[in-house]
Parts: structure tokens; sequence; C-alpha cells
């Protein structure tokens, strides 16, 4: 279905404004969408959005809300998770070609490759994969529950975690567990986010609070530095998306830095405009969420594109290690 849309220069020079706004929802409204946004998704993505949160509790959104048709405003592994819960949906991204550098870290026959080598081990995937490798995963988790889900598993079982080594070396940690190999995954962007940066910034603020996302990928670096003492224990908060957002409104402090990719800093703050908030690496942006412009999701809303086909069975089996997860307790926020 195609829909007849206001001209391009409705984002003028790149900076969308009123009009465009006005545009995107009376576009949703005709194709009968409801539209989703990343935290990590440009700003004004994020105040058009009918919803923004992170990965998983967008796909439950997805898989919960009333409209046949969800769009969205995140990266591609984000967009199967949601056609995952929700299959009988039309799910579009607006742009295809938004990729994560995490998730493309192990492929489908890198990971059975893998499985060979140990076949009666128990695969633990973090969320940031793409749904074949979802397919050939036993239990998925996020970040904030990987412990919880690696508990669960019977100690004699070998545990194949994946794909992200920080992660994955955060959850062996806490666990003590030996008998875990750990796939050396990683994000792009969480290089950017070192203990050298951590450190720095720390000392520079000592009053500051430090926010650590640790469902984002980008962030999983710094939730292990926290964890090896790089920065004072007391001032360091391991939050989710919403654990975050309820910090803000409840901290004492009046600065505090934030270690994970920069667009979460705009709903935070919105939540406690008095605060002073800063990242720790202001170069932490990701760009495939980036390529979620505002012309993309007008022509996405227009056009009916990017649409998201899953295979059937694949969809089926990666469910099934969503639903595992879901099954042990705390889906926590979900994922990144
Ligand atoms: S920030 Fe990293 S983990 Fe998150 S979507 Fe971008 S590349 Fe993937």
């Amino acid at each position: 279905m195609t829909i007849t849309t206001a001209g391009p220069d409705i984002v003028d020079a790149g900076v969308p404004g009123p009009e465009w706004a006005a545009e995107v929802r009376r576009l949703a409204d005709l194709r009968g969408a409801t539209l989703l946004a990343h935290n990590y998704q440009l700003p004004a993505i994020q105040d058009v959005a009918d919803h923004v949160g992170d990965s998983l509790a967008l796909s439950r959104i997805a898989a919960s809300a009333p409209e046949d048709t969800i769009v969205f405003c995140g990266v591609h592994f984000m967009a199967e998770t949601a056609k995952i819960l929700a299959p009988e949906k039309t799910v579009l991204i607006p742009d295809a070609r938004a990729g994560c550098s995490l998730a493309d870290s192990i492929t489908a026959d890198e990971l059975r490759e893998w499985k060979a080598d140990f076949p009666d081990a128990v695969v633990v995937s973090y969320v940031n994969t793409t749904a074949e490798v979802k397919a050939l995963t036993d239990i998925c988790c996020t970040s904030s529950n990987a412990v919880e889900v690696v508990e669960s598993i019977d100690p004699d079982r070998t545990v194949l975690f994946l794909p992200d080594q920080f992660l994955g070396a955060h959850v062996k940690r806490v666990t003590g567990r030996t008998n875990m190999h750990i796939w050396a995954g990683e994000c792009h962007v969480h290089a950017g986010i070192n203990g050298d940066e951590l450190t720095a910034q720390a000392t520079a603020h000592p009053d500051a609070d430090l926010f650590v996302h640790p469902e984002c990928g980008c962030a999983t670096s710094a939730l292990y530095l926290a964890g090896e003492g790089a920065v004072p224990a007391d001032k360091v908060k391991i939050l989710s998306t919403g654990g975050m957002l309820d910090a803000a409104r409840t901290t004492g402090a009046r600065e505090v830095l934030v270690a994970t990719e920069i667009g979460m800093l705009h709903q935070l703050r919105r939540a406690a405009p008095e605060i002073d908030f800063q990242p720790v690496n202001a170069k932490a942006s990701c760009r495939y969420m980036k390529m979620i412009t505002p012309e993309a999701l007008l022509r996405s809303l227009r056009d009916g594109t990017d649409e998201v086909h899953l295979d059937r069975a694949v969809a089926d089996a990666a469910r099934a290690s969503v639903e595992a997860m879901i099954a042990i307790g705390t889906p926590g926020g979900g994922g990144e």
C-alpha cells in the first residue's frame, strides 16, 4: 500500500519540524500502524513515536498492540525480534540496512560449527543476535537477566555464551562458572567507552553518579570495568533503561555520567531536566541506529517498506529460545 505524502522538503536540511511530525502521525494513522522507537534513535523520532524503550520491551508491545502494522525504528535484529513475537503482523523497519556489529559478530554457520565442537552444551545468546542465531539457541538472555539465565542451567552442563565477550566475562565472574565458553564478539560502539574514558571522567567529576546501562552491547565493557573496580563502586549504578529513568527522577546527584549510546541522553534529560547528564563518551553513537532518518521513516510509512520477512521454521525456533528466557524469570528490561 502506497500513501500520498507531502513533498520531500518537509524535512528541511535533515532537521525535522512540526510539519514532518504531523505528516508522520497522519501516515501512521492512515496505515493503522504503531510507531516504536528504540532509546538510541534520533530525538525527533523518539518524540514522534507511540512508544520508546529497549528492544525486548518494544517487541512485547509489538505483540500486544491492537494495530496490525508495526513500524520499528531501531536496528534490524530488533525488528526481527518484534516479528518473532508478533508473526501475524506486518513489521516494517524504515531502513533494512540498519544492522548491528554485535549481532553480526556471529553467523548461524559459525554457531553450528561451535555447537558441533560441544554437542552437549547449552547455548545462551544475548538478544542482540539474528533470528537465525536465535533459532539455534536454547535460551536467550538480556544483560539484566544473563546471570539468572546461566544460573538456571545444570552446573554440569557446558554453556556456550554469545556473542558479547564483555557480558560473557561479567556473567562468568559473577556465577564463578568454569564450564562456560564465550564467543569473542563485540559492538563497535562500546570500544569508545573504555576503562581510560571511565576513569578519566569519574576522576574529573568526583560527585557525579555513573549510570551504566547493562542492556546495551555498547555498555557491557563499562559493566565489566565497574565490576573490576575501575571506578568507585558506590557511584556506579547498573541500571536497565527503565531503572535509569527512575533513578534520574530520584537520584540526589546533580551531575550524572552516562555510559551508553548517546541517544539515551534525550530520554534522561526529558525525565530530569534539572540534572546535568553527560556522556562518558560523546562519540558513542551507533551509526546503524542513526540510519533510521526522518526521511526514511516518512518513506517507510508512505511505501510500506522495508518489510521484515522470516522463515516460519526459523521464527518458531527463535521464539522458543525467547520464551525459554521469559519462563526462567525476570525478562528484565529487554536486551539493548
Ligand atoms: S550500539 Fe552496538 S550493539 Fe547497539 S545496535 Fe549499535 S552496533 Fe549493535
